[in-house]
């Protein structure tokens, strides 16, 4: 789909788009006024690098060096194409857009690959509508979601549908609306035959639309109908927009209220994240039939300090909790699990003692040390070879806290556990701590000089300076033209500065300047994020541009000797050493 916005509706939803509450949904953001900071939601760390210009617009992070403007930030973190963070955008900022021309008359069954994004998202969206339409129709679906206790508004909220059991209903319905079986592949709606022809992959299922995290339905999980139906779920394929091990069920509803509390609640299935949405407890998301993954422990250190995990109170749901708490070891939350009584699962729970006696349950939750050690003891007994197993099970878990307190406090507490001497428990890890210790940062500092040899240090204080007040910006060029800078970056980023400047007396449309996506935006939301110093910044200001201009006449007078020496004709050396003066005059000038 080729797709061609506006530059000015562009701008205006550049302008409207508040970068510190759309960056706010995905990470926490601490911090006053223009400059906000948080965790990286593009790396993994435990001290905030990722700074915020809110007036500016930008962002930029110093761990990873990701950089750029709202539009920039949306593609980056859904993975979407620009014209899906323009309508995501425009959708907030209720700018509108002319929907996309797209060409009526294309006949279907031929374009394959090429789908963007934008379209792939669509296509979901009227098959989300299709399948909820059906609902209605179907008294085996409305008997179902009534069965599980849902509300006809929980269905509707979260479109719940209805996929019947034909093998072509979504393909001719799809085909009235002018889209090809070519692109309901692409979306995983449809299987291909070995003959050739396609078919409906969800057949009389209830299905459930999984969405990202701005809300975009990006797949289907369709439960079957009957008992007899394998598998009990199916999910849609990986596709270019979905990636099962990420995806948190709900989370796109729930963001606002894990701010709010600081926890999230992570449950297994579907039906316990909407039982408990519907309770009114909402700070909850589901792993959505997969095992809990470390994406989800990365996306959940981004929002929120807590984390606990509800799983059911059987043999699996103890094995995945442990395995969950596992995968969150490496990352800097506070972990519990709450194992249910009996056979509950949450949704059982929940129906039956209510969500109040849930939310105390919440409140005894078990901190995850005590709950992986009181499990382990509890399989395998405290015979001197079962504490030697459980160390040995627990090793993995050890070494993947980074933390050298958190991994202290662990073995205490397993050695007061297992009523061994703490010394035999420390040795055990005491060789394989010191190595793991400095694998990972090391390629997070090479990016960070990457990016600061191509900027020197006093380019970037220069322009820093003139990012954060415009108002000197007629006095950098009195002394300051682009070539007076050395390199090209600086001299680049410089022009735009005065060109924007110059166009209308602030640098308030600077973003939108700045081609999309380049190196240039991105240095630029490194320099914008960490204002300079306002106190003497007069002074500092004048002091970078003596120090620019002795650099630039150093280089010049470096270079005109170079010429000299090879140099012949007389006329021309003359002309050389007329230069020299001049050049070594004004630099005498600069130092008195
Ligand atoms: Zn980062």
């Amino acid at each position: 789909m080729n797709e061609r916005f506006d530059d000015s509706v562009k701008e205006q939803i550049r302008m409207r788009a508040d970068i510190a509450s759309v960056v706010g949904r995905y990470v926490n953001l601490k911090g006053s006024g223009q400059t906000l900071k948080g965790l990286c939601p593009f790396h993994k760390e435990k001290t905030p690098s990722f700074h915020i210009n809110a007036d500016r617009g930008f962002y930029y992070c110093y761990g990873c060096n990701k950089g750029g403007d709202v539009f920039s930030f949306l593609q980056e973190i859904e993975k979407v194409d620009f014209p899906e963070a323009l309508r995501m955008l425009a959708d907030e900022t209720g700018v509108a857009l002319e929907p996309p021309r797209r060409q009526q008359n294309t006949p279907s069954l031929i374009t394959f690959k090429n789908t963007s994004k934008t379209e792939l998202i669509e296509i979901h969206a009227i098959a989300a509508q299709f399948y909820y339409n059906l609902v209605k129709n179907t008294p085996d679906a409305v008997q179902y979601f009534k069965s599980r206790g849902l509300k006809a508004e929980t269905v509707k909220e979260f479109c719940l549908g209805y996929a019947p059991s034909g093998w072509s209903a979504l393909i001719d319905y799809m085909q009235s609306k002018n889209i090809g079986a070519d692109k309901l592949a692409e979306c995983g709606l449809v299987i291909k035959k070995e003959s050739g022809g396609l078919y409906d992959r969800f057949r009389n299922r209830v299905m459930f639309p999984l969405y990202n995290q701005s809300g975009r339905i990006i797949a289907f999980a369709g439960r079957g109908l009957n008992k007899e139906t394998q598998p009990k779920y199916l999910n849609s394929p990986e596709t270019a927009l979905y990636q099962k091990s990420g995806l948190l069920y709900g989370i796109h509803k729930s963001r606002q209220s894990i701010r709010d509390q600081g926890l999230l609640l992570i449950v297994e299935g579907y039906m316990d994240h909407l039982t408990l949405y519907q309770a009114g407890i909402r700070n909850v998301a589901a792993t959505s039939g997969t095992a809990f993954t470390s994406e989800h422990a990365s996306l959940i250190q981004r929002l929120a300090p807590k984390v606990t995990l509800v799983f059911d109170g059987d043999r699996a749901g103890l094995a995945a909790a442990q395995k969950a708490v596992f995968v969150l070891a490496p990352f800097n939350l506070q972990v519990s699990v709450l194992v249910l009584p009996g056979e509950d699962d949450p949704d059982s729970f929940v129906k039956r003692e209510g969500a109040e006696i849930f939310l105390e349950m919440i409140k005894s939750a078990k901190n995850s040390t005590v709950f992986l050690i009181d499990k382990l003891i509890s399989e395998q007994g405290d015979s001197p070879q079962a504490k030697r197993n459980i160390i040995e099970e627990l090793a993995p878990y050890v070494q993947s806290i980074k933390d050298p307190i958190v991994r202290d406090d662990f073995l205490i507490k397993l050695a007061s556990k297992l009523r061994v001497d703490s010394r035999h428990v420390f040795n055990r890890f005491s060789n394989e701590n010191s190595c793991s210790r400095n694998a990972q940062p090391i390629n997070i500092q090479q990016l960070n000089l990457n990016i600061k040899e191509k900027l020197g240090k006093l380019e970037e204080s220069f322009l820093r300076i003139l990012l954060t007040s415009p108002e000197l910006i007629s006095l950098a060029k009195r002394y300051v033209s682009p070539q007076t800078l050395t390199d090209s970056l600086s001299a680049n980023i410089y022009s735009i500065i005065v060109e924007t400047f110059d166009a209308s007396g602030n640098l308030d449309g600077l973003s939108g300047a700045l081609p999309d996506n380049s190196e240039i935006k991105r240095i630029i939301s490194m320099l914008t994020v960490k204002p300079a110093l306002k106190e003497n910044i007069n002074a500092e200001l004048e002091q970078k541009i003596i120090l620019l201009r002795r650099k630039s006449l150093m280089a010049e007078l470096r270079q005109l000797r170079e010429k000299l020496d090879a140099e012949s004709g007389e006329a021309e050396k003359l002309q050389l050493l007329q230069r020299h003066r001049e050049c070594t005059a004004q630099l005498k000038e600069l130092d008195e």
